[in-house]
């Protein structure tokens, strides 16, 4: 079963139809990776509906573009109104939003001159890692993949091409029965889940792995970090070896898509109990209570659709 579409999506300057926003076979991004994207969350808040942290999201987009050397034609407050005018078009209050900018149709090879073209689309999405997921955790393995090392592909522009590295991680894990997979760096250490930034607690303080260990530096893991030592938290980022998956009385992954999940085992071994800990917890009604009014936004992350 095909799933349902909106009815319009944003491209190229313009509000069209969901059917005829279309590339060509031949264009560039198909065949080479040569696309950068977002993945925003756009929540109903009790002041209406809010996109959170819109412009870190167009301007990281902006970023990712310009390590690929991908002409931007569009600002950041225009990419803001793009966003806005397609949950506007489509009459969305929840919803998942992705912009996207590509090297389209220019000729051939991987120099070609090709134009940029720019579409934001917006769904309503669920929890990305499942039904329940925010509440149950997941099962989670680490992956017999790594993820790439540092002057290779870089792990901080998010670009399509990366997520080549992500559907092994996520697919090897669908496959052997895990909700999502947890990869290594080159040298061992944690990195991230698939499409997630991972955190775990370890003697009552939250670790994640550094900006350095292949990561993208998400957003959502830096709302966290701030949410958490807003509230007394000590968050410390360093090198993990595996092993602390094991040892750590709490782990959840965390981002735009997946938002707070908890994950209650690691390849077989329970997690602390083996159900979502005090601390996720704590943390996902800080995170969650930005949304329904339970938590101040001090930070101005909320910004209305
Ligand atoms: N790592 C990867 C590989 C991701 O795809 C994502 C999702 N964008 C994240 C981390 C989390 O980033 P964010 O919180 O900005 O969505």
């Amino acid at each position: 079963m095909s799933p349902a579409y909106p009815p319009f999506i944003w491209h190229n300057g313009a509000i069209k139809p969901w059917a005829e926003a279309t590339v060509h076979v031949m264009a560039h991004a198909l065949h080479y990776g040569s696309s950068v994207f977002e993945g925003i969350r756009c929540y109903d808040t009790p002041s209406g509906p809010a996109i959170f942290r819109l412009t870190d999201h167009m301007k990281r987009l902006r970023l990712s573009a310009k390590v690929y050397d991908i002409a931007m034609p569009y600002t950041v407050e225009q990419l803001k109104a793009a966003s806005r005018e397609v949950i506007r078009a489509n009459g969305l209050r929840n919803a998942y939003l992705r912009p996207i900018a590509f090297r389209g149709l220019g000729g051939f090879g991987l120099g070609a001159d090709c134009p940029t073209e720019v579409a934001v689309a917006a769904w309503e999405w669920g929890p990305y890692l499942g039904a329940g997921v925010l509440e149950t955790g997941i099962d989670a393995c680490v992956s017999s993949w790594q993820r790439p090392a540092p002057n290779t592909i870089p792990t901080g522009a998010k670009a399509g091409g990366n997520y080549l590295s992500g559907q092994l991680i996520a697919r090897e894990a669908r496959r052997l029965g895990f909700g999502e997979g947890i990869a290594l760096t080159v040298d061992g250490l944690l990195s991230e889940g698939a499409g997630e930034n991972l955190f775990l607690v370890l003697d009552g303080r939250l670790h994640t792995p550094p900006v350095r260990a292949g990561i993208l530096p998400g957003i959502t893991r830096d709302t966290l970090i701030t949410l958490a030592r807003s509230d007394g938290i000590e968050v410390i980022e360093c090198g993990l070896p595996r092993e602390t998956l094991y040892f750590a009385d709490e782990v959840f992954l965390c981002g735009t898509a997946a938002e707070i999940t908890p994950v209650r085992a690691v390849d077989g071994r329970p997690v602390g109990e083996g159900r979502p800990g005090p601390l996720t917890r704590r943390l996902q009604a800080l995170f969650f209570g930005l949304f329904d009014g339970r938590s101040e936004d001090r930070w101005g992350w909320l910004e209305p659709a």
